[in-house]
């Protein structure tokens, strides 16, 4: 570590509530004895004790280590020119997907000097932009450009947060590259970073332009649809063109497959091409809504509305003596419930916030573990069935049309009393669009799904106060929470078709921003050293 390495690290530094813009300033003085230069390592909130809230810190002395990104990871990659022998010009890496996976793949790839093509079905984030927000206004769902598909990946249309439970060195390395991009410097220090839909737009754009900068090429609009295989080893890609439907066909040696959760279309046609697969767990639900009031107070008690206390959040779980779990998932405080489906006859739900979560409701998914012998057939695309089937039969409830059927808690507790949180102008909102229609969750959710979740809403309450309020909001069907298949992959991280390297959570290897970037990274450090 060069000049600006950390002289010394200090944790535990605590910031009570209210003290004011220079408290950390003051306790960094009275520490060191002295005006020293610091930085931030590490801040979190501890809400434990409501009464006494504060900050937590680790600072590091010395100016704050510059962001480096991918460079470090990619220093021992063979270099390209070497590989040309013969004089036969190496075939270009291909990359199917941009989403977090696809994007970190290509990126590596760039930075190592393999200039990729990276395929995308899915439009540019700005054009993808305007499709999203002409469906949330109640027109037509474009099945290519959408919250699921197009330049960003699944990701983009969230509230980006960048938590993961993965430990890996590669994690600092997206999440600097993230605000090399443009995400906001916090994000390496925040103990629950997120980024927010509105600013991951321009992260989405700067890591192109870095790709691009660097030899990578994008196509949009560009769909992977088959390829030719020589003796179980890749020799060529076919490619359509998503407005046309004209096709083409181009050589490829290595191709890295980071296709997403919902890429059906693809997913069966690697079956068909004989790619080994198998189904995997995933959950569905519905996504509950309260108002982000509740939660603050839930978690910070007389403290809530404080100015320097971010929105709130939760995580909460619990096994039932059916053998089902039921958790939530993917909360986003002060954000919306939005329509991520990517199929013109299906209904599927999500959630996204603001970088600033300044939004009046507070979301997550309320989920229950699902597992192939839930699934129609044990087949690796039963999983796929039964989400379709979920999304479908919620469509059709709707009349045909993309509004979610959404209902108060109380409908599904059977109950509608509750001792009155706050007085009733507080109940929320529903925050879907294009809208919604009352329709109850157990017409197109399993029993054994709508059972758990009837069972685990009053064991929430008891976590948090007014989680099981009757004026709760359940609006669904969640089915993506992760992919039902996996695409099976050896310890070099090729599939059972050689040059072919399935990564991210599409793959069934990854869950999340992070690691699925992660994920996208080390398949493309095993790519870097085969013998092609
Ligand atoms: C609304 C929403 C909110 C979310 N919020 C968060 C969050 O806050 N934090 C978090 O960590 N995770 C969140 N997630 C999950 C996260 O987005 C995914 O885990 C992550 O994006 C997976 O990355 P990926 O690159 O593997 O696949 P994806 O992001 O799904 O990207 C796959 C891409 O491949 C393209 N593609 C598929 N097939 C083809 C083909 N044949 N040819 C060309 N292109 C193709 C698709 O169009 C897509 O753009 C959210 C997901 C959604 C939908």
């Amino acid at each position: 570590m060069s000049r600006q390495e950390i002289s010394r690290r200090v944790d535990g530094i605590r910031i009570p509530l209210g003290a004011g813009p220079d408290a950390l300033d003051r306790a960094v003085f009275a520490l060191y004895g002295s005006r020293t230069a610091y930085h931030v390592l590490r801040r979190s909130v501890d809400a434990r004790v409501k009464t006494r809230i504060c900050f937590v810190y680790s600072v590091g002395t010395g100016l704050a280590p510059v962001p480096v990104g991918l460079s470090p990871l990619l220093a021992d990659a063979p270099s390209f020119a070497l590989r040309a022998v013969g004089g036969d010009p190496l075939v270009r890496p291909v990359v199917v997907g941009t989403g977090p996976a696809g994007m970190f793949a290509g990126l590596s790839l760039a930075m190592a000097g393999r200039r990729p093509i990276l395929l995308e079905q899915g439009k540019d984030v700005d054009t993808r932009a305007q499709d999203v927000a002409r469906f949330f206004a109640g027109g037509s769902l474009d099945p290519t450009s959408n919250v699921q598909f197009g330049e960003g990946g699944a990701g983009t249309f969230s509230d980006g947060k960048l938590t993961t439970g993965i430990r890996d060195p590669r994690v600092a390395a997206v999440l600097q590259e993230l605000v090399l991009a443009g995400a906001p410097d916090e994000i390496l220090w925040s103990s629950r970073p997120h980024v927010g839909t509105d600013r991951l737009h321009g992260v989405v754009r700067n890591i192109r332009r870095k790709i691009e900068a660097l030899g990578g090429e994008y196509r949009f609009g560009h769909r992977f649809c088959g390829a030719g295989l020589e003796a179980e080893r890749l020799r060529t890609v076919r490619v359509q063109l998503t407005d046309s439907g004209s096709e083409y066909e181009m050589e490829c040696r290595q191709l890295v497959l980071a296709v997403g959760h919902s890429a059906r279309q693809t997913l069966r046609l690697l079956a068909e091409l004989g790619f080994a697969m198998e189904p995997k767990p995933f959950s569905v639900g519905v996504r509950i809504e309260h108002p982000q009031r509740w939660i603050d107070q839930a978690q910070y008690g007389s403290a809530a509305g404080h100015p320097d206390l971010p929105p709130a959040e939760y995580k909460l779980s619990c096994h039932l003596a059916s053998g089902r779990s039921v958790y939530t998932f993917c909360m986003c405080p002060g954000g919306v419930v939005v329509a991520a489906s990517s199929t013109p006859d299906g209904i599927v739900t999500n959630g996204m916030s603001s970088f600033l979560r300044d939004g009046p409701n507070a979301n997550s998914a309320l989920l229950v573990a699902v597992t192939s012998a839930d699934y129609p057939d044990g087949s690796a695309m039963g999983g796929i069935a039964y989400q379709e089937k979920i999304e479908r039969d919620a469509w059709r409830l709707a009349g045909g049309s993309h509004l979610a059927p959404s209902v108060r808690a109380g409908v599904m507790l059977g109950h509608s009393s509750a001792a009155p949180h706050e007085t009733p102008v507080q109940r929320p909102e529903p925050s879907y669009r294009p809208g919604v229609v009352a329709i109850a969750p157990d017409t197109y959710l399993p029993g054994y799904v709508v059972d758990a979740m009837r069972e685990a809403l009053p064991l929430f309450g008891r976590k948090i106060r007014g989680f099981d309020h009757p004026d709760a909001l359940l609006t669904g069907p969640e089915t993506r929470s992760s992919s039902p298949v996996r695409l099976l992959r050896g310890a070099d991280g090729q599939a059972s078709v050689s040059g072919v390297y399935p990564c991210g959570e599409g793959a069934g290897y990854a869950g999340g921003i992070v690691s699925s970037a992660v994920d996208g990274i080390r398949t493309v450090q095993a790519m870097l050293h085969e013998n092609i």
